[in-house]
């Protein structure tokens, strides 16, 4: 039985439909589960999270070569399933949660020890909470190896950018480059699901970096103005800066980016990083 039929087979079997609200499209190419799994270099020393398991396909690759998998999944209806078909695996754990309640920090430190000493997460991400998502596993301090997930091209695309360089940066590409190294490892066309999404995917690999990419004293207020900036397109930064009332006034925001030489009429994706930590301390 090959992915496809295996994955109707459970379906049939379960009577269990494709939830479109909670974003299910099942993964059904054996070559894709396999390209995800060895992308996340995972070993028998890893505690592997993974979010929405769904009917477990990546699941099973995952219990082969992790040390632990635990499954943290909010769909109810195949709960039964995902136990009935790692009932005799003892380093299988599920949590019927939603990934963004989850107290992952607890969850991880309770479960690493000598022998299972390094956490890594993979998944297929329901896309309509993709950037939550990552945003809970970079901000939280979670002890995270890396993230190895699927999201949409598009998104991808953006999630990998280098800021001040790639014009498809957004404001959380800062936040990817500033916590990660990040890279797009397989493109993944959108007959690999059932149902079929409208949009291709893509696999990316973000690997945590042991300190932030660059020193910065107030790293709220440097996230609060990349947040700023990026929350009205097509509006220049001075008057992203204005109108967020980050700057009290077009001539001191004038005043600030003149300061540090950048050019009045910039687009926030112009700026790099480093360029966003010179303007906070400026304001700080
Ligand atoms: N891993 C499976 C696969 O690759 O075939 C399913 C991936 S499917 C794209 C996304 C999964 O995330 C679904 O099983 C869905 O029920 C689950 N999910 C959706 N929202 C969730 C949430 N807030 N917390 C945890 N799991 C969620």
């Amino acid at each position: 039985m090959d992915l496809f039929q295996e994955t109707k087979f459970i379906m049939n079997k379960y009577g269990i439909k494709a939830n479109k609200n909670l974003g299910q499209n099942f993964l059904i190419d054996e070559d894709i589960v396999n390209g995800i799994v060895e992308q996340a270099k995972i070993s028998k020393e890893d505690l592997v999270i993974e979010i929405g398991p769904g009917l477990g396909t990546l699941t099973s690759r995952l219990l082969e070569v992790a040390g632990k998998v635990i499954a943290i999944e909010l769909d109810k209806n195949v709960l039964e399933t995902l136990n009935d078909r790692f009932k005799l695996y003892n380093n299988f754990e599920l949590i019927n949660q939603d990934i963004l309640k989850t107290d992952l920090k607890s969850l991880i430190e309770s479960n690493l020890n000598e022998k299972l000493n390094c956490c890594k997460v993979v998944a297929n991400l329901p896309y309509y909470i993709t950037t939550p998502i990552i945003m809970k596993l970079l901000e939280e301090n979670l002890n995270l190896e890396s993230i190895t997930v699927m999201v949409q091209k598009e998104v991808a695309e953006r999630l990998t950018a280098i800021p001040g360089k790639n014009k498809e940066a957004g404001s959380i590409s800062y936040s990817i480059y500033y916590y990660c190294d990040a890279q797009i490892a397989l493109d993944v066309p959108r007959n690999c699901f059932i149902p079929s999404p409208d949009v291709d995917s893509a696999v990316i690999n973000l690997k945590l970096l042991k300190q932030p990419r660059i020193q910065i004293d107030n790293e709220e207020l440097l996230f609060k103005i990349i947040k700023s900036a990026f929350s009205q397109k097509r509006k220049t930064l001075i008057n992203s800066l204005v109108n967020k009332k980050i700057c009290s006034s077009k001539q001191e925001a004038e005043k600030v980016l003149n300061e540090i030489g950048i050019d009045l009429k910039a687009r926030p994706e112009e700026l790099s990083l480093e360029d966003f930590a010179e303007l906070s301390k400026k304001l700080s």
